[in-house]
């Protein structure tokens, strides 16, 4: 073998394994109801919770951005790419979060590798529970802190971590605010006891929370009125605000800090102006209007219950994900495919990204599906469910 011939042996075992995939390719917009392969499906794997993805107005505040300030930024934050627009997107991010600032990055993904390389120093250590988001695990991976894990929202396995933490210098927790897989809820308010009883520091990871959790989708902070007692409130602009980018919300000496250290806030380009645009736009139908966030509440309350109904296992979820607990990875993938030959799109979810029994659908019930299209999905999913003997 020479030169890169062995990815070739990779990508057998991948399939050897069941675990290769190529990504679909869509040939229309996000939207609910998408073509691929020349046909309609219905997309119940999205997370365009408040269908801001396609929203009219923030389609005319991204178009209008373009032909005001161009198509790109020109460069990194910290030398000439920081637009007015990106300053008034953190300023109203901050007044949105309820927090002193709020600093952008292009991703959750870099806001994590950029929030944890930065603040855990050598001698820290950071308590993170075990389903944390890879992007956490990752940011964590680049800093010298050393690292526990606690059994999924287990807040004895946290304290006793706590208890036995007295030797380092600082103590950081860190949890999801909603859970990606699951669709349930961290434990915010017994998180920020135990901080306050152990001087530990507090950061949640909003991505599937913001513009779904709390007051006009204001977070889990705002859900469980923890305000003044969260120390860092990571959220995305990719999911519910439905565009792309990270943010970190907190003090204004945390966004100081991570404008001088924080590598990929440092080395890499910010937004177009359209992004920081159409964001803004979102932030602000978000905070006129609760009227998206309770549709989109009603429509999972609806539709988990009806699952339920019909005989599903939805596990722990509690918020718009929605999984169907199927088993084996053969057989998950089997219910994904017949799902999508009924018209409906809900992507299959195996081992290694939840364990080896639990493969599941995922689902996302969002504001944007009418009920019409509910009772359509509900329908495939039954008439699937009772052929492979899921429910009866
Ligand atoms: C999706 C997700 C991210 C990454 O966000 P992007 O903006 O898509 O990079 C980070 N953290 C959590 C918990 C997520 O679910």
């Amino acid at each position: 073998m020479s030169g890169l011939d062995y990815l070739a042996e990779e990508l057998e075992q991948l399939k050897r394994e069941g675990r290769y995939r190529l990504p679909a390719v869509w040939e229309s917009g996000s939207d609910v109801w998408m073509e691929l392969n020349g046909r309609r499906v219905l997309q119940l794997s999205s997370n365009n919770y408040l269908g801001f993805a396609n929203h009219p107005d923030l389609k005319r505040a991204a178009a209008d951005a373009v032909y005001r300030y161009g198509a790109g930024s020109g460069s990194v934050r910290t030398i000439a790419g920081t637009l007015k627009i990106h300053d008034e997107l953190e300023r109203e991010l901050a007044a949105f979060k309820g927090t002193e600032a709020a600093l952008v990055f292009q991703s959750g993904f870099t806001t994590n590798l950029g929030v944890f390389s930065t603040l855990l120093q050598d001698g820290d250590v950071v308590i993170s529970d075990e389903l944390n988001h890879a992007s956490i695990i990752d940011g964590i991976r680049l800093s010298k802190a050393a690292r526990k894990i606690y059994r999924h929202k287990d807040m004895n396995a946290l304290e006793d971590v706590l208890r036995a933490s007295g030797q380092y210098r600082k103590r950081f927790i860190v949890t999801d605010g909603v859970f990606s897989m699951d669709g349930d809820i961290a434990p915010l308010p017994a998180i920020v006891e135990l901080a306050e009883r152990y001087d530990a520091i507090v950061c949640v990871d909003d991505a599937h929370a913001s513009g779904v959790l709390g007051r006009n989708g204001k977070g889990s902070t705002d859900h469980f009125n923890l305000h003044g007692r969260v120390h860092i409130q990571i959220g995305t602009l990719s999911k519910a605000i439905g565009v792309v980018g990270g943010y970190a919300a907190g003090s204004q000496a945390l966004k100081e800090v991570l404008i001088h250290k924080a590598r990929p806030f440092l080395f890499s380009t910010s937004h177009p102006p359209s992004v920081a645009a159409s964001c803004l736009e979102a932030i602000r139908v978000l905070r006129s209007s609760s009227e998206l966030v309770e549709r989109m509440w009603s429509h999972a309350h609806g539709f988990r219950k009806a699952l339920i109904q019909a005989g599903f296992d939805t596990g722990a979820s509690e918020t718009p994900i929605i999984p169907i607990i199927i088993g084996d990875a053969a057989a998950t993938m089997h219910f994904s495919s017949r799902l999508l030959e009924e018209g409906v799109f809900a992507q299959g979810i195996v081992f290694p990204t939840v364990a080896a029994d639990k493969g599941r659908i995922r689902l996302i019930i969002t504001a944007a599906h009418s009920q019409d299209d509910l009772d359509f999905a509900l329908e495939a999913l039954k008439k699937v469910g009772r052929e492979t003997g899921l429910i009866s």
